[in-house]
């Protein structure tokens, strides 16, 4: 990666607006502007500063715009870097870009601003990933989490923690180049202590990834039950609009259907499933594949019913849900078609009422899945793994230390705890980013859109 290169891109979205931003950083950053700017002297300017001029080609004037200067390393990506605000069209956009290309400045790849700032050690690995979930995220939630990660929260935690074992690690490697005269320089009651204490941040981490993930990639819900009870009426009820096919003929959504909303900030991902066959026996009914697989996946399922089932066919399915240890909701639709004996009847199976045609208990339902998720009081504070990159990272680690736990007492295998930690850092390490390879770095930034 050669950052003496100077790098441009548009980094506000492509299209037309009122403004666009054209981003340039490197080394000629400042310089190469200056040869199309006509105003100021932009490289006898001071960082944080912003100038009125005109871009101009040769003669030709292209527009008028302004440049906000920041002067290496007090930018973003640490190098030098220029921000153009244009007028926003498409042609004018091409134009600077290309005339600014003409100069010597090279086409950015996707992510490489973010890229840079990497390299340079403006932030870890963990910052720059939480940039992308920033940019990509769509609920308060997912928001607050993502900024919480970029403002370093993870990282940190980790931070210290590595340091303390590399400091037993070069102990132990001690050790073993005095390894003749057994001598201890590396207190083990004090490294069981650091491991103990380590393996339980770590396994916090790990657990955090349930809700991180819920958050970042939205609550799965599944909705099941018999053809035509009204699943795919609910869904179009949820989402407000004519998204899962409604019919008469029952079986008639073959495929599930996921679609997401937004309820008091919460994403919720509503998952309908392919239609479950006419069976007394739920297990055996739930065992449609894809179904059941979705269902795995879900916080919570809907099971909807409606009359043409009796109690105790009810009753019976209910209880087969059950066995799925997976937390359920009964939904008892065309309530408009019950009678009050009806209603009674169902009322003991501890069913909710609800009219999805007509949209009622469609409110309170939604009230209802956010307390049964019980997000509402998200602790953002609290260090949320949202990255599946960096869960198995931690995972890895834990398992390294729990070899040093279990080795930690026997005075043989100093060697194997020197590996042991030395596994463990490097784990920890390709969270943050201390230990990288080209192909993780590709990986990660090629997720980027091009001016990030
Ligand atoms: P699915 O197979 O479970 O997805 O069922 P659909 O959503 O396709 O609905 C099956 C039929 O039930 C359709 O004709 C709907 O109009 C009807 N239906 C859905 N909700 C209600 C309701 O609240 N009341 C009444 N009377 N009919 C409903
Ligand atoms: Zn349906």
């Amino acid at each position: 990666m050669n950052t003496q290169e100077t790098i441009i891109a548009l980094s506000t979205p492509p299209g037309s607006g009122a403004i666009g931003v054209i981003r340039l950083s490197g080394p000629d950053a400042i310089r190469l502007t200056n040869e199309v700017f006509v105003g100021k002297d932009l490289e006898k300017q001071a960082s944080h500063t912003l100038h009125f001029g005109l871009i101009k080609d040769g003669e030709q004037l292209i527009d008028e715009v302004v440049a906000g200067l920041f002067v290496a390393p007090k930018s973003y990506t640490k190098e030098n870097v220029v921000e153009i605000s244009c007028h926003g069209s498409n042609y004018i956009i091409q134009q600077i870009i290309n005339l600014l290309i003409g100069k010597g400045a090279r086409a950015a790849k996707p992510g490489e601003f973010t890229l840079r700032a990497f390299l340079n050690g403006a932030f870890d690995l963990s910052q720059a990933e939480a940039v992308a979930d920033l940019i990509a995220s769509n609920s308060k939630a997912s928001h607050d989490v993502a900024l919480q990660q970029m403002r370093g929260g993870f990282a940190n935690e980790l931070k210290g923690l590595r340091e303390q074992l590399i400091h037993f690690a070069s102990m132990i490697e001690l050790e073993l180049d005095f390894a003749e005269e057994d001598v201890e320089f590396a207190n083990r009651d004090q490294l069981r202590n650091l491991v103990t204490k380590i393996n339980y941040v770590l396994q916090r981490l790990i657990s955090s990834f349930e809700l991180g993930n819920v958050i970042k990639n939205g609550v799965p819900i599944v909705i099941a039950g018999k053809p035509n009870v009204g699943k795919s009426t609910l869904l179009n009820a949820l989402l407000n609009e004519e998204r899962a096919i409604v019919s008469d003929i029952a079986g008639t959504t073959r495929d599930t259907i996921e679609d997401e909303l937004n309820i008091g900030g919460v994403v919720f991902r509503f998952i309908d499933t392919a239609g479950i066959r006419d069976t007394a026996d739920i297990i055996e009914a739930l065992g449609v594949e894809r179904t059941l697989e979705k269902m795995k996946l879900a916080k919570l399922i809907i099971y909807m019913a409606d009359a043409s089932q009796t109690v105790p066919e009810l009753d019976e399915q209910i209880r087969g849900l059950a066995k799925l240890e997976i937390p359920y909701l009964i939904l008892l639709n065309k309530a408009d078609l019950l009678s009050s004996e009806q209603r009674e009847s169902f009322t003991a199976l501890g069913v909710v009422f609800i009219a999805a045609k007509d949209k009622v208990g469609i409110d309170e339902l939604k009230v209802t899945l956010l307390e049964q998720v019980n997000l509402h009081h998200i602790n953002t504070n609290e260090t949320l793994v949202t990255n599946i990159r960096h869960v198995e990272a931690l995972k890895q680690t834990e398992t390294a230390l729990q070899r040093v736990l279990q080795n930690v007492d026997n005075p043989v295998t100093s060697d194997f705890l020197a590996m042991d930690i030395k596994q463990a850092l490097h784990y920890l390490g390709e969270i943050t980013g201390t230990v990288t390879t080209d192909d993780l770095l590709e990986n990660i930034f090629t997720k980027f859109c091009i001016g990030k």
